[in-house]
C-alpha cells in the first residue's frame, strides 16, 4: 500500500499560509499613516511589500486598513517618509493581533 505524502509548510503556498492565520482586532490603532505625507512619496513602497495588502491606492490616494497586519513592519523599512512621520508603528496591545498557528 502506498503512503499518503506528507504535506509540510514548505509546499503551502502563501494564500494558503495567509488564510491559517486568524486575527484578534484591536480597536485602539497600532498603526497610524499620516496619508497626507504620502502624497508626495513618489514611489510608494508599502504597496509592493507588504504581504497582507494594509496599504492600497484609492485613484491617486493612499488609503491603509491594519486588519489582517501581520507585524512584520516592513512598511516601516521601506517607507521613505519616515523620518517625516509617515507612518507610527507599533504592535497591537497585549492579546491581540494576529495569531500564528503554524510555528
Ligand atoms: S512609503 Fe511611506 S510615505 Fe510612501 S506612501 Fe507608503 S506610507 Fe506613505
Amino acid at each position: 500500500m502506498a503512503e499518503t505524502p506528507q504535506i509540510t509548510k514548505a509546499d503551502l503556498s502563501l494564500e494558503d499560509k495567509l488564510s491559517s492565520l486568524t486575527f484578534e482586532p484591536d480597536d485602539q490603532p497600532f498603526i497610524t499613516v499620516k496619508t497626507e505625507i504620502c502624497r508626495g512619496c513618489e514611489k510608494k513602497p508599502c504597496l509592493y511589500v507588504c504581504p497582507s495588502r494594509v496599504y492600497n491606492l484609492e485613484g491617486d490616494e493612499l488609503i491603509y486598513n491594519t486588519d489582517g497586519c501581520l507585524e512584520l513592519g516592513m512598511c516601516t523599512i521601506v517607507c521613505d517618509m519616515i523620518g517625516k512621520g509617515a507612518i507610527t508603528w507599533d504592535y497591537p496591545r497585549g492579546g491581540k493581533g494576529v495569531v500564528f498557528r503554524f510555528g
